[in-house]
């Protein structure tokens, strides 16, 4: 059914969604925040929602930050969060390839060509998992086909990523395939998902979204969190990722209009991608 939509600032019952939920999925930029900056009213209504007994989850697919440096930006944008309340696709990451035994049962021995941010370096090395991190080695910088050559003699792990098909076995993860970032000031960069397409496209493998959008999140939020889906609201900007998080799950789809997706958006979805209501922002589902 069509979305119900909440944009008059008149009419407090917006916050009557959060009737009978008890935990909030939170997404993260588009909205608490865009970039650097704060989303009006946004640690205001997550310290209201947290004074309403409601239990609170910042999930998101940047994987630029650990769940602890997260906390960090948390701080400098005035919102309390314990790293336990954060589930960063940096964390998705590392935590699905500890779940599958990489580098114990699979594949002993073997370590992961980590083409991603300093976050992902992060949660790696606190879930004991080995890499090799692409930023370290200057990978992206392919200048030559010499430096490539020197890049695999030098490593040993340079060929995992040119020459995934000569290694059966070798698989991708992607802490998300978002295909931009909208990084406000009405703009927008490529996303995770376009480097993903790149290297699938290289390697003849089909990459494991361990981010929003991806099959592997929700039973892993169920199990460790102990989520019920009927007492649960997601609440994210983006139709793909976490408006279909919250379909998938059977929770409650709730889209503040303050990052990606439009009303047009909204009202124009798939039920696979509709959001149940549409606020003009967080501040407005806590009845600020
Ligand atoms: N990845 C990157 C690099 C980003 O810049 C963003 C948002 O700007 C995202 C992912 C999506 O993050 P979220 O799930 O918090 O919206
Ligand atoms: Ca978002």
């Amino acid at each position: 059914s069509a979305p119900r939509v909440f944009l008059d600032p008149q009419n407090d019952e917006a916050a009557r969604l959060l009737d009978g939920i008890d935990t909030l999925i939170l997404d993260c930029d588009g909205v608490l925040w865009t970039g650097s900056k704060t989303i009006a009213g946004a640690p205001e209504a997550l310290q209201l929602l947290r004074d309403q007994g409601k239990r609170l989850r910042f999930v998101t697919n940047n994987s630029s930050k650990s769940r602890a440096q997260y906390v960090s930006k948390f701080r400098g944008l005035g919102i309390e969060a314990d790293a336990s309340e954060v589930m960063s696709s940096s964390y998705g990451a590392a935590a699905y390839l500890q779940s599958i035994g990489f580098g114990i049962s699979l594949q002993p021995g073997k370590k992961v060509l980590l083409l991603g941010p300093e976050g992902v370096e992060h949660e790696l090395a606190l879930a004991g998992v080995p890499f090799v991190a692409a930023r370290g080695l200057g990978l992206p910088i392919y200048d030559s086909p010499d430096a490539m050559l020197r890049m695999e003699v030098d490593t040993g792990i340079g060929a995992v990523v040119v020459g995934l098909r000569e290694l059966p076995g070798c698989f991708l993860v992607a802490t998300n395939t978002d295909d931009f970032d909208y990084i406000g000031g009405g703009r927008t960069m490529p996303g995770t998902g376009c480097i993903v397409a790149a290297v699938e496209t290289a390697s003849g493998s089909k990459a494991v979204n361990v981010g929003k959008g991806g099959p592997w999140l929700f039973p892993f939020l169920c199990s460790s969190l102990g989520l019920d889906p009927a007492r649960t609201a997601v609440v994210g900007d983006r139709l793909d990722t976490d408006i279909a998080l919250a379909r998938e799950g059977g929770m409650l789809a709730i889209l503040p209009l303050t990052g990606v997706a439009t009303l047009d958006d909204a009202l124009a979805a798939p039920p696979c991608k509709a959001p149940d209501a549409v606020v003009s922002s967080v501040a407005a589902l806590a009845g600020l």
